[in-house]
């Protein structure tokens, strides 16, 4: 099963990917988790992306259609995989579509994680996320029994570089102008599965599942 999953920041889709990585057991592919590890390793392509990661604006298309077409080859996605935060643009997506194509395979699903507005900037300022081990908290929401320290794994707690409210507003903005219309992109091929993203994170969960069967 090949699955996108598309939504505003904040929207929870990172959150949902994972468990859905141990529901169907098909691997997460996140252009952003991608282009953070370059960020930290310090490469070439990580000092060029960051300087767009951390203004809130988008990563040139031919960079992330790179990355995801390179790791959409690896054996691990023979069985299936689910994008998150890929495609972004109407010319990702046309992209993606060609590389799909190439490799006779197809996406089964976009799931369309909705949440209004009002909700995403909280939701965003307060996310917390573990050194060591990825595991997401939020500061109301789900906060950490010890502040700034992994319930899971007991490494250290950071938040995001492009987390903070300035930042986050751009990103809600480059969403709204550039990624929103993917909703009508993928509505048109048939493929959309809008999904209400307001409630519990095992309940959002239930009602991907019950759209995926
Ligand atoms: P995310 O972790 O998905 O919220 O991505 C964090 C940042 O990485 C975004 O604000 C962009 O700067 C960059 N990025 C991630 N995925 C993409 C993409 N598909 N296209 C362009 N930029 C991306």
């Amino acid at each position: 099963m090949n699955l996108i999953l598309l939504g505003p920041p904040g929207a929870g889709k990172g959150t949902q990917a994972k468990m859905l990585i141990d529901a169907y057991g098909i691997p997460q592919i996140s252009t952003g988790d991608m282009l953070r590890e370059a960020v930290k390793n310090q490469t070439e392509l990580g000092m060029e992306a960051k300087k767009y990661m951390d203004s809130g604006q988008l990563v040139p298309d031919e960079v992330v259609i790179g990355l995801a077409k390179d790791r959409i080859a690896q054996p691990d996605c023979d069985k299936g995989f689910m994008l998150d935060g890929f495609p972004r643009t109407v010319p990702q997506a046309e992209a993606l579509d060609k590389v799909l194509d190439g490799m006779d395979k197809k996406i089964d699903h976009v799931i369309s994680i909705e949440v209004p507005n009002s909700e995403l900037l909280g939701r965003l300022t307060g996310r917390r996320t573990c050194k060591a081990c990825g595991q997401g908290f939020h500061v109301m929401f789900d906060p950490p029994k010890q502040e700034g320290v992994c319930d899971k794994c007991g490494g250290e707690l950071y938040q995001r570089d492009d987390d903070n409210e300035t930042t986050v507003g751009n990103r809600l903005k480059v969403y709204e102008d550039q990624t929103a219309p993917l909703i009508d992109y993928y509505t048109n091929k048939g493929l959309l599965r809008p999904i209400d993203g307001v409630g519990s994170i095992e309940d959002i969960q239930t009602r991907i599942k019950a759209v995926l069967g």
